[in-house]
């Protein structure tokens, strides 16, 4: 039997009942049988696991070795099986900083790009910048770049399970997103945030809306975000309609000459207010200007 029988703490009724469990900050929830989310009250980041008769897969790592481990204790509160995979949806720090604590226990799988990104430079910036934001346990990580890569396409076959990671470009230049045949379960990584604007500073904005596409292509009934709670359709939805709006409005912008700083204070009221209760709205002014870069281009 791959899963223990637990119990959580003190929330035995309601919340073990609706596979809710909370421990230190993060919150796990048992989306469907052997697969959970892990995400905290801080950086929201999620991270996933599945337990398969062989072992664990593990998609995402939080981003501090500390909040790593607390996964680890989540894990092992339901099975002592050993993690197979540790698969990084993109290379963000909130994602892949909690990388070392997996090293060792078979790959850290990830696109070619999420390696090179986090080696050198870029991963010394990124991490200097995660430091900045004065986020406990930072000063604990080292930068841990995955140790097997792909380009475009892979599968893994582990204990009953058949996972398909595919590469496309939106978020960043290394997105991967997951899917789960025998669940009919999308893992998105941050091509998906539910109810949070997202981050666009590595977008590319017309290939994220193409994705967006390709993800509703697929047989899926449940969809994991990067951020936020998962779902079914709707949460991809509302992705797909935010990058959209962005995109037609910032296009009316810029065929009426008007200049980025007008663009942003025409377009901002108009999200916020299509987006009332989603987080982050104070990223809306750099989410246009990137989309109004982007497009100014084409
Ligand atoms: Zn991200």
């Amino acid at each position: 039997m791959a899963v223990k029988g637990f119990i959580c703490g003190l929330f035995i009724s309601f919340l073990a009942m609706s596979g809710i469990c909370s421990a230190e900050g993060l919150k796990t929830v048992e989306v469907w049988k052997n697969l959970f989310t892990v995400t905290g009250d801080g950086v929201d980041s999620n991270t996933i696991f599945l337990i398969t008769r062989d072992g664990v897969v593990v998609v995402d790592t939080r981003v501090t070795p500390n909040e790593a481990k607390k996964v680890l204790a989540e894990i092992r509160k339901r099975t002592d099986l050993p993690i197979l995979y540790t698969i990084n949806t993109h290379y963000h720090g909130d994602h892949t900083f909690g990388n070392q604590v997996f090293e060792g226990n078979g790959p850290i799988i990830a696109h070619e790009s999420v390696r090179k990104n986090l080696f050198g430079d870029l991963g010394k910036d990124h991490l200097e910048a995660f430091k900045s934001k004065n986020i406990p346990g930072m000063d604990e990580t080292v930068v841990t770049p995955p140790n097997m890569v792909f380009k475009d396409e892979m599968e893994i076959f582990v204990g009953g399970y058949s996972l398909r990671l595919m590469h496309v470009r939106g978020h960043t230049d290394g997105d991967v997103f997951i899917y789960i045949d025998q669940l009919r379960t999308l893992i998105t990584g941050d091509l998906v945030s539910y109810k949070k604007i997202p981050s666009l500073k590595d977008a590319y904005v017309e290939e994220w809306i193409s994705a967006m596409d390709l993800l509703a292509d697929f047989d899926a009934e449940i969809f994991i975000p990067g951020h936020g709670a998962h779902g079914g359709k709707p949460v991809l939805i509302a992705m797909k309609h935010y990058l959209l709006r962005l995109k037609e409005m910032v296009l009316k912008q810029l065929e009426n000459g008007k200049s980025l700083k007008e663009a942003q204070d025409a377009i901002r009221p108009v999200l916020t207010e299509k987006h009332k209760g989603w987080k982050n709205l104070k990223w809306l002014d750099a989410n246009i200007e990137r989309a109004y870069l982007e497009y100014s281009l084409k």
